[in-house]
């Protein structure tokens, strides 16, 4: 099983659309971040996790031609503004792609872009919502991937926390509680928000999550949702070996 981070940036990505580096060194090109998003892959099976703003240039530049479902982590734009992007895998296959979150995100998914769902005005539908469950297995032919969720911590609201093969993805995340970090723990991978340095009420900052990291001790941590605050050299160069920054186009078996 293949795991790609098609996205690592926060909101605004890096740079932002005003040209702001911030910190990042704009020669190197691990500092140009998309917006969050991966992309899980075992045999003809495929699952997309969040459809960022850079949706569309992120499937072309890792060649990426099929997609049989999508899971959301919450309903925050840079996870979900590319939804409508999909339309061509629902005309490619002639059925309406499934996607799954929780109720929370789904309901305002469906409001927002009724269109998807509900067609109208010579327009078919494009998507099928599925509500997540604590536990549940996607699959097709011989290929499954089992797949469990947590809800953690984003500010005020909460953001969904996928586990799959020893891996767990939580991309926005405040706090974890200790119900959640102790089903958490053996993992091979955690990729895990980390936005700036100062503190800021929906996200981990670098203390929180390496703090997290030395709760939860992963094989390997991977950071992601990454702020123009922290270059990617200077992470690379001042933390532990097992704890990586993300970059686009990061791929990892798991
Ligand atoms: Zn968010």
């Amino acid at each position: 099983m293949k795991l790609i981070i098609l996205g690592c940036g926060s909101s605004l990505g890096s740079p932002w659309i005003t040209n702001h580096w911030g910190n990042c060194d704009t020669k190197n090109k691990y500092n140009r971040r998309t917006r969050c998003s991966v992309f899980i892959q075992k045999g003809n099976l495929s699952v997309l996790i969040d459809t960022s703003p850079d949706i569309k240039e992120q499937f072309l530049k890792n060649n990426i031609k099929d997609l049989d479902n999508v899971l959301f982590t919450h309903e925050h734009s840079d996870q979900t503004s590319g939804i409508f992007e999909l339309k061509p895998f629902s005309w490619k296959y002639k059925k309406k792609i499934n996607i799954y979150a929780n109720s929370r995100t789904l309901k305002i998914l469906k409001n927002k872009y009724d269109f998807c769902f509900f067609g109208g005005r010579g327009y078919y539908p494009i998507l099928k919502a599925n509500k997540i469950k604590k536990s549940f297995k996607l699959s097709k032919g011989r290929n499954n991937i089992l797949f469990k969720t947590f809800e953690v911590d984003h500010g005020p609201i909460t953001s969904t926390a996928y586990l799959f093969n020893k891996t767990a993805y939580i991309s926005d995340c405040s706090g974890i509680n200790d119900k959640v970090l102790h089903n958490l723990k053996n993992l091979n991978y955690l990729i895990i928000d980390c936005l700036k340095f100062n503190s800021h009420f929906g996200h981990f900052n670098i203390y929180d999550t390496l703090n997290i990291i030395d709760i939860l001790k992963p094989k390997k941590a991977i950071l992601t949702n990454l702020h123009t605050d922290l270059d990617y050299n200077f992470l690379k160069e001042n933390l532990p070996s097992n704890i990586m920054p993300a970059y686009d186009g990061m791929r990892i078996k798991i």
